[in-house]
């Protein structure tokens, strides 16, 4: 069991989907709602929508484009807020999340949110949760111009949101992105390995991981991660 050292810690560094919220909206947004509603516009069966929507998915993997609200609405001729919009009841705060957050402000802790997310999505889902009260900031993506899992990211966030790599958590549930974050030299780093509610759960073979924030919480305090 590794055990986090809270008195190293001065920044926590918080992903939105998968991390704190449950990434069951998401993939239900991307792999059923907008390839329904794709089919439906186009005169095809739900399959063939999720086919093709998904192939386009992938050719836009690991760019700012696939976290883009405008750039889907572009590229698949619809309206992705309004989607969103239409599933919104789905948005769902992982379990204890939210007494995490409030241990991490009576800390004294920075808390920040950082995600790929675009700002349209932020919004929504910071409109559903009520969650932004919790961060001293919420830092977007595509202000920074790359995406978390570029290797220039952690250093361009800096300038916007000043850290020490050493005194830094970074809790997400993407391995490419804790991988980017360890090669700057964050020291904290931990994996998040049920992002969806309804997925099997992930697994983490680089890093240390958490199966929910109650691990972080238990044992009287942030002492411990298990
Ligand atoms: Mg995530």
């Amino acid at each position: 069991m590794t055990v986090l050292d809270w008195r190293q810690i001065a920044t926590v560094f918080l992903d939105m989907d998968g991390t704190l919220l449950d990434l069951h909206f998401d993939n239900h947004v991307w792999l059923s709602h907008v390839p329904l509603r794709y089919a439906e516009r186009h005169g095809l069966s739900h399959d063939e929508g999720r086919e093709h929507c998904v192939s386009r998915y992938r050719a836009a993997e690991g760019t700012l484009d696939w976290y883009c609200v405008e750039y889907w609405t572009r590229e698949l001729g619809l309206d992705i807020a309004r989607l969103k919009e239409e599933v919104s009841h789905l948005i769902a705060v992982h379990p204890h999340v939210v007494p995490f957050l409030e241990r991490l402000r009576s800390l004294g802790k920075r808390v920040v949110l950082v995600t790929n997310a675009h700002h349209k999505s932020i919004s929504l889902k910071m409109r559903r949760t009520g969650l932004d009260p919790h961060f001293d900031a919420i830092v977007c993506a595509h202000d920074v111009g790359v995406p978390k899992e570029h290797p220039e990211f952690w250093g361009r966030l800096k300038i916007l949101e000043p850290f020490e790599p050493a005194h830094t958590l970074l809790i997400d549930d993407s391995q490419p992105v804790l991988r980017s974050a360890r090669d700057f030299g964050m020291a904290f780093v931990l994996g998040v390995r049920s992002p969806d509610s309804r997925q099997p759960d992930k697994t983490f073979p680089d890093y240390d991981s958490i199966s929910g924030f109650r691990d972080l919480l238990a044992g009287g305090g942030l002492t411990s991660r298990e």
